[in-house]
């Protein structure tokens, strides 16, 4: 089946349920207005001579528009490209060229950034107001820019359309969108997603009905959703949490889906929680922090809280136990995945044991295979023993776009995708993330797995956020270093640390560099990017 068809069957089940809510546009949605509005700019596009297969960018933060064009989209096979809000001028230059957008829906301006000055400094022309005019040197495949709009508010903007006098110019009874969409394959592709960019230069994966829809289904099933739940979104949806664990985990199962804002806030969601009755709420482990320790947390009740999912990074045993206690949140699981793997590989079903749920990244996903190899053999580990895990089944990306070197680098020849990160299976088949191949320290020959020593230093109550990395040695090969986010109003310093690691973990995994720091380098899905960290340690170690 394809997105579209699935969709329009929960709608002939239940028009008058509500499919949306954006809190901060003030806007609600019926199923029923959400799939007219999705049919009407469905229309639009094909009006703006867009054909199936062309790809078509959205660079914004969560808003109605970006479901709209993630369902208008599907329905007649165009492929949506998510581009992350953070890209500047060169970043979004790149994403546009790479794929080849013909057309572009983007924020007008939010907060500090201005969309539309990014896009007039690569194409010049829109600043003389000579519409079409789009500079052929820079942006060759983009056509139009579409900009975000409250309908009837803010001036013209030369040479830019309206995306509500783009949805005007479409028709929710238009017979060729109901006739391309009888065409469409589950194997066509659908979606262009770039990975996060934690280790390097994010890579744009290909991605069909078929990928995406299945995992969004069975991560729904996971989470026991229904029509009775209202799922609380502030993980973006340019990035596969939003879209996948989010929209369509929701629209699978007839549930609600709630925005409380277009940029992280934890304030914000939990007054949203309270507000709109939330029975679900998804995040990343810094954004779960960040709720927990937030000075009016006590203020608000979260006692609607069930479910929820926390994943895309490590997620530390503390938080899960704290998210579970305090914020009601006892059907939580973890998901492990990547943006190449539809996400999902791995996850706990809320019947998963409290404490399995809350240490392990659960069992693998209906329909899918995973194995735990030697990275340098190859060959299956024994159980317990940890190794690379691979992935294959229908999760599985298409490709890298237009990349088939990268793609075959990554998939083999048996199907199987190697992700890159470091795992263990037990004897009942819970997986355990042990950490990314490329953030393993190795210090004088001894194997150190950075995560176990941030879980221990987590442990400290003084602490707020750990990380650990390897810097360069000359006599060990690598150190380790923490860098550590102590509390507010609370003190540390190293001598602290070393005493609280000193007859508790082994002497060689004690952080030989220790820095306290405000933040840590992120990427704008709250994922922590420690080559950034490495290369600020080669720079003050020299
Ligand atoms: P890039 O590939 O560009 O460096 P990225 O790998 O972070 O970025 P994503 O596809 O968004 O991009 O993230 C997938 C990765 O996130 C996984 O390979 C894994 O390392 C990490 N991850 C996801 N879920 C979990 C989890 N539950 N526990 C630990 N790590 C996780
Ligand atoms: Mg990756």
């Amino acid at each position: 089946q394809t997105i579209g068809a699935f969709f329009d069957a929960m709608v002939a089940r239940q028009p008058e349920h509500e499919a949306l809510v954006s809190v901060h546009q003030g806007r609600r949605y019926t199923y029923r207005a959400l799939q007219a509005d999705a049919h009407r700019l469905a229309s639009a596009l094909l009006a703006q001579g867009l054909n199936p297969g062309d790809r078509v960018g959205i660079w914004s933060h969560n808003n109605a528009e970006w479901v709209l064009m993630q369902l208008a989209t599907a329905q007649v096979g165009l492929v949506l490209v998510n581009i992350n809000p953070a890209y500047r001028t060169s970043e979004v230059e790149y994403a546009l060229n790479k794929v080849g957008c013909k057309l572009l829906v983007t924020m007008a301006r939010f907060k500090t950034s201005d969309y539309l000055g990014m896009l007039r400094e690569l194409a010049p022309e829109w600043a003389h107001g000579r519409p079409g005019a789009l500079d052929a040197r820079q942006l060759p495949h983009l056509k139009t820019v579409v900009w975000i709009d409250e309908p009837g508010q803010g001036a013209e903007e030369p040479g830019l359309m309206r995306f509500s006098a783009l949805l005007d110019q479409g028709d929710a009874a238009d017979p060729r969108v109901a006739q391309l969409a009888a065409t469409l394959k589950a194997s066509d592709p659908i979606n262009i997603q770039f990975t996060s960019g934690t280790t390097g230069f994010p890579k744009g994966a290909t991605l069909t009905h078929r990928n995406i829809l299945n995992n969004g289904f069975f991560i729904g099933e996971c989470m026991k959703l229904t029509p009775a739940d209202r799922l609380c979104i502030p993980v973006p949806l340019y990035h596969c949490f939003g879209m996948v664990l989010g929209n369509l985990a929701c629209f699978t199962h007839g549930a609600t889906i709630v925005y409380p804002n277009d940029g992280f806030d934890p304030l914000t969601v939990l007054q949203t929680v309270q507000e709109e009755k939330c029975t679900g709420l998804h995040g990343v482990p810094t954004m779960f922090i960040a709720e927990l320790d937030h000075p009016r947390f006590a203020e608000f009740d979260l006692s609607t809280l069930r479910t929820g999912i926390m994943a895309g990074s490590p997620c530390p045993t503390a938080v899960m136990q704290r998210v579970v206690s305090d914020m009601h949140l006892s059907q939580i699981t973890i998901a492990y995945g990547m943006t190449e793997t539809s996400p999902v590989s791995c996850q706990s079903s809320t019947d998963t044991p409290l404490d399995r749920r809350v240490s392990t990244v659960g069992t693998v996903q209906p329909h899918l295979e995973v194995k735990i190899v030697s990275p340098d053999s190859g060959e299956v580990m024994a159980t317990g023993q940890s190794g690379e895990l691979c992935t294959r089944g229908y999760s599985v990306m298409h490709g890298y776009w237009d990349d088939p070197a990268k793609t075959a680098e990554a998939i083999d020849a048996e199907g199987w995708m190697h992700t890159g990160d470091l795992a263990t299976m037990d004897t009942e088949g819970y997986v355990n993330i042990v950490g990314r191949i490329k953030d393993m320290v190795i210090r004088g020959g001894e194997n150190i797995y950075p995560r176990e020593i941030e879980e221990f230093l987590y442990r400290h109550p003084a602490v707020q956020d750990v990380q650990v990395v390897g810097v360069p040695d000359a006599k060990y090969g690598e150190e380790l270093c923490a860098w550590v986010i102590v509390k507010p109003g609370q003190a540390l310093d190293e001598d602290t640390v070393r005493a609280f690691c000193k007859g508790q973990i082994a002497h060689y995994k004690v952080p030989r560099y220790i820095r306290f720091v405000d933040a840590f380098p992120m990427t704008v899905t709250g994922k922590i990017q420690k080559f950034k960290i490495r290369d600020a340690m080669k720079d003050q170690l020299g």
